[in-house]
């Protein structure tokens, strides 16, 4: 038997087996999977991760993501909404900042509210992977 059988919560459990590689976590995680083995949930809600997944027990709540989620979404988000306001003139010369900026910010909005859980659950995969857990 080994030491982790006897502990289910212990952070290694799901460790002891085969790792997945960095790209299957993310992948995983950007699923709101569990990035140790793809089938438990990793978030309960919006975007609370969940303390541990309820398929292998890999305590999820112990890996922070705290900001990087959000920096990455508003990345993907300024580049998909604003990059394109700035190459094509033909969007400022036919609608009104009136129009144009409320519209782009709803957006913005959506698209990013949209985005975060998924950025979020990518991420919980990385930081996961490279087992940077919360001191
Ligand atoms: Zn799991």
């Amino acid at each position: 038997m080994s030491k982790n059988a006897s502990e289910p919560n212990a952070p290694e459990h799901a460790m002891t087996a085969e790792k997945p590689t960095l790209m299957t976590a993310i992948k995983r995680g950007l699923n709101r999977r569990c990035p140790a083995c793809g089938e438990g949930r990793a978030f309960k809600g919006y975007l609370k991760v969940v303390d541990a997944c309820d398929h292998c027990h890999t305590p999820l709540g112990l890996y922070p993501c705290d900001d990087g989620p959000a920096y990455v979404t508003m990345i993907i988000v300024g580049h998909i909404v604003i990059a394109p306001l700035f190459m094509f003139d033909s969007v400022f010369m036919h609608y009104p900042f009136e129009i144009l900026i409320p519209s782009s910010i709803a957006v913005m909005g959506a698209l990013t509210l949209w985005l975060l859980p998924y950025i979020k659950g990518g991420f919980l995969g990385l930081v996961w992977r490279h087992g940077l857990k919360q001191r």
